[in-house]
């Protein structure tokens, strides 16, 4: 019997558990998920919960009935790893051990870091933070508002992924247009400016000059203004200082935090100077060849994505399969971005591009068809615990987006 544990059932985690499920014998394998929430968390309906479209109930759906219609679930703390014993240690002094680990424990998102946050700044990245900027923007009144990203950290095990400034500055941009929406209809647009903040010399730096070319019309149009190469250094009450000795005046600051890799990977001995979990290109731990990480823990993973630990669940769980089974292929990774930015007013900006591997795709579509697809594709997501649409409206979304590829 062998024995595989997923930590962490986010959306990379839950994916190699949705695959194994259609191959999984009771009698060979036998498969654990741990996570220490109760409930899947879609982190990409988060700004809507912020801007009051949905409550945090409606982009929720509890774990544990869905990993029991097949394997285990363990609703605990990971605490550490040892790679040699093969063994996972949880709250209460139990101990799960594993033949083949998965490791989808997300990235830690590190507040802390930034003096002035737990005080005066905001936040979308969590189901507490999200309803708590909701009610500071409820209150807004007049003045600017900040939104931008700390750094992310990055080791230097895994050389061959590009560099980025930023884990992903999508969030940045669409609470920008939704704040954006949102005052206009509250007739107080022309009482705020909104300026978006990036640490990087250009914002979005993971994607091509159309897409680019496409954000900055919108930006223009929407009076979304953007100011580049700014680290933050401190969030005081009534400005943001940065690290170059600027500061911006600032009524509402919302921060997309510095990522790291989580604790227990650094406690563990299984990351990389950030704490990120070092793999080759299948996701396989560089030092073990039983463990798998995937999603925003691992180094390979930039920009840190859905979409992308989503693919990689994919491709692990295929491998996983030949290595147990013997049978089943080994599933295409190509990475790209992949995603659908709500700008209110029921209009999105999706955008899908892949320039940043050093392909051609660049595409970006600013409509209400894209704000249809996101939130068919959220609802879906809930409705059917995880899984993802199947491949046939995949290739159809193929064909359609195909048309903006020249
Ligand atoms: C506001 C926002 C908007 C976003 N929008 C998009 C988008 O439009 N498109 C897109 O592709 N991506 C988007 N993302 C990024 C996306 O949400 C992440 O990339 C994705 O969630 C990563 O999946 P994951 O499986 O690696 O980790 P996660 O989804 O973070 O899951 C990690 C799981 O591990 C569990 N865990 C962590 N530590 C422990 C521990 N020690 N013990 C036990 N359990 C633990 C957590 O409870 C969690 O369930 C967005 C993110 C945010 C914050």
């Amino acid at each position: 019997m062998k024995k595989i544990v997923i930590v962490g059932a986010g959306f990379g985690g839950l994916t190699v558990f949705h695959h194994i499920s259609t191959w999984l014998n009771p009698g060979d394998v036998e498969v654990t998920v741990i996570d220490e929430r109760e409930t899947f968390l879609v982190k990409p309906s988060l700004p809507e919960v912020a801007l009051g479209e949905k409550d945090i109930r409606d982009i929720t759906f509890p774990l544990r009935p869905v990993i029991e219609s097949y394997g285990h679930f363990i609703r605990s703390r990971v605490h550490r790893i040892d790679p040699k014993a093969q063994e996972v240690y949880l709250d209460d002094e139990v101990t799960m051990p594993y033949d083949f680990l998965v490791i989808a424990l997300g990235g830690k998102k590190d507040f802390e870091s930034v003096p002035g946050f737990r005080e005066y700044g905001y936040s979308v990245c969590t189901d507490i933070l999200a309803p708590r900027l909701y009610e500071a923007i409820e209150k807004f009144k007049q003045g600017n508002i900040l939104i931008g990203s700390a750094p992310m950290l990055a080791g230097t095990r895994v050389k061959d992924v590009p560099h980025l400034e930023t884990a992903c500055e999508g969030p940045v941009g669409e609470i920008a247009f939704m704040i954006d929406s949102e005052l206009r209809e509250r007739g107080i647009r022309d009482q705020a400016r909104i300026i978006c903040f990036s640490p990087a010399e250009i914002f979005f730096e993971d994607v091509g000059d159309k897409v680019h070319e496409a954000f900055e019309g919108l930006a223009r149009k929407h009076e979304v203004e953007v100011v580049i190469n700014k680290v933050v250094e401190r969030i005081e009450k009534d400005h943001v200082v940065f690290k170059d000795g600027s500061t911006i005046s600032s009524a509402l600051t919302v921060l997309i935090p510095t990522y790291r890799g989580p604790d227990v990977i650094t406690a563990s001995g299984l990351g990389d100077e950030a704490g990120f979990v070092p793999t080759d290109e299948n996701f396989q731990h560089m030092d073990y060849e039983n463990i798998f990480a995937i999603g925003d823990v691992a180094s390979r993973t930039v920009p840190k994505l859905g979409h992308l630990a989503v693919e990689q669940g994919n491709l692990v769980a295929s491998l996983l399969r030949q290595r147990i089974t013997g049978q089943g292929q080994r599933y295409d990774y190509e990475p790209e971005i992949f995603c659908i930015m709500n700008m209110g007013n029921r209009k999105a900006m999706l955008i899908r591009s892949n320039t940043l591997w050093g392909g051609t795709t660049d595409i970006s579509y600013h409509s209400s068809m894209s704000h249809l697809m996101k939130s068919s594709f959220d609802t879906y997501m809930v409705k059917f615990k995880g899984k993802m649409p199947p491949q046939l409206a995949q290739r159809l979304l193929n064909v359609y987006l195909g048309r903006f590829q020249e």
